[in-house]
């Protein structure tokens, strides 16, 4: 039984009602969170812009900055508890979920170096005149924040916009938001002014769309499905504020001929493994050039063999899927891979002693001998790999970009020239030589391009993302 953050409280929803939380290891409800609806939506819409009005948009950006220090910390003193409640909510292995929780305290960490450093210009203009341009908060944010990395997603997009002075109001995925809800206790205690940061729990249609619709925010970042930035964008525009849209990918390694082995296999099988797939850079497509490919394939599916999927406690390389939906989405498409005729080049395990109710799915590793399957258009969302052959540099590059998404993509090979001139011809907002994603990447602009959605998270840039710049035009006289 957990309860919504608004306004410095902890309250059910005011509807009473709950959903259930189903912990995807077991397949069991384990617990309940509140039901929120229009009504928790409006009332934490009104706390923020209170806060804003009140304590919190008097506190100068340095203490800002200091807050969330402050909040850093506590979260790496509560690393364990938090870990184990991410675990559970999604399933996570345990060290994943550790991890999980040092980027977020690194978010709060590195945005709270951030809050006082975003300087405005003084411009050069007419005769008796001075300008100067300050960056402003945007208002009241709201944040609707995916499952697959709660804690990580939620440091993302709500340090940036409380280092900037903002207020903000999170919708978490019904699916898993019991980290967000205790780092949200976190911050009141190590000092957040009530109404700073307000969670509503609920579902997306409810809760998420009264959110996304509500006359009084300012601002949303979403992060979740392509359908649903769709709806998003469409409900910004309603109130015509300003979104930041990521939404998923088709991430393709690019592999050459001169490739290091031994550097590029681990990475590429951590890249689709990870997280059980359900990384929205997940590296889903392998480009491989014709000269390498036997050699390159069979390191691969030795690796790939490897993966184990299994409990947060055992600790292999994933755990479960999220939930019932997603594990039968996955099925499907490894299904539809061997109807299309796409060769099974490996398999990874699930491992013995796992509950029969788990939502567990088999990491898979296709071949395919065109570009074609629909396995390489659309999202999986789970472990499966498939890789194409390609001959040229230039097929490789049209292929890496013959898809909708543009996230993230990544090139291996030792030749400079190439290294760049790939990198610089792949339509993704983020592109990696010789590794693939990276300690969290909190310092690094991301996001999308083409349907991956647009606008940028992650490193200094977010704060820009998260302010508005007002122009001060002073006449003075010569
Ligand atoms: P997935 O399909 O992977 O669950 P979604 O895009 O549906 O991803 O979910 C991402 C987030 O968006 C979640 O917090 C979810 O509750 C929310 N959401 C889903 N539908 C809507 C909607 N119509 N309006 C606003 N938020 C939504």
């Amino acid at each position: 039984m957990n309860q919504m953050i608004i306004d410095g409280q902890k309250i059910d929803a005011a509807n009473q009602q709950t959903l259930d939380v189903i912990n995807p290891t077991t397949g069991q409800v384990f617990t309940t969170i509140p039901r929120g609806g229009a009504e928790d939506v409006d009332r934490a819409v009104k706390a923020a812009r209170k806060a804003l009005k009140g304590d919190w948009g008097k506190v100068p950006a340095f203490e800002r900055g200091r807050l969330l220090m402050k909040l850093s910390r506590a979260v790496m003193d509560h690393q364990e508890e938090l870990a184990q409640i991410e675990a559970r909510d999604t399933g996570k292995p345990l060290s994943t979920a550790r991890n999980d929780i040092a980027v977020l305290s690194r978010y709060f960490e590195f945005y709270a170096g951030g809050a006082d450093k975003l300087h405005g210009d003084t411009i050069p203009f007419l005769n008796g005149y001075s300008v100067q341009t300050v960056h402003e908060p945007l208002g009241v944010t709201a944040h609707i924040i995916p499952w697959n990395y709660p804690a990580q997603m939620f440091g993302r997009s709500v340090a940036p916009a409380l280092a900037m002075g903002n207020a903000a109001v999170v919708k978490p995925a019904e699916d898993a938001c019991l980290s967000i809800l205790r780092v949200a206790e976190l911050a009141l205690e190590v000092g957040f002014p009530a109404g700073a940061l307000n969670i509503v729990t609920g579902l997306g249609e409810e809760a998420g769309a009264a959110l996304s619709r509500h006359p009084g925010i300012n601002f949303i970042s979403f992060t979740g499905s392509n359908e649903v930035g769709v709806l998003i964008q469409q409900a910004a525009a309603l109130n015509a504020v300003k979104c930041v849209l990521e939404l998923g990918g088709k991430s393709a390694h690019v592999v050459f001929d001169d490739v290091n082995i031994d550097l590029a296999v681990p990475a590429i099988v951590r890249g689709i493994v990870h997280n059980t797939g359900q990384t929205c850079t997940a590296g889903s497509r392998l480009l491989l050039q014709k000269g390498v490919y036997d050699r390159f394939m069979q390191a691969l599916a030795d690796e790939f063999a490897k993966t184990r999927a299994g409990t947060p406690e055992m600790d292999l390389t994933c755990g479960p899927v999220i939930n019932r939906k997603q594990m039968e989405r996955v099925n499907r498409f490894i299904e539809k891979g061997r109807q299309e005729g796409l060769k099974v080049v490996a398999e990874g395990a699930v491992a013995e002693g796992v509950p029969a109710e788990g939502f567990f799915v088999t990491p898979t590793l296709f071949a395919a001998e065109r570009h074609e399957s629909e396995l390489l258009c659309q999202e999986i969302f789970g472990p499966v790999l498939v890789v194409v052959p390609f001959e040229t540099e230039a097929e490789a590059i049209e292929l890496a970009n013959a898809t909708d998404y543009g996230l993230m993509g990544a090139v291996w090979t030792e030749n400079g020239g190439r290294q760049q001139r790939v990198a610089r011809s792949m339509e993704a907002g983020q592109v990696y030589i010789n590794s693939f994603g990276a300690g969290g990447g909190v310092e690094l602009p991301f996001g999308g391009v083409k349907r991956s959605g647009h606008g940028r998270e992650k490193g200094f840039i977010a704060l820009e993302e998260m302010s508005t710049i007002k122009t001060i035009v002073h006449h003075h006289g010569a």
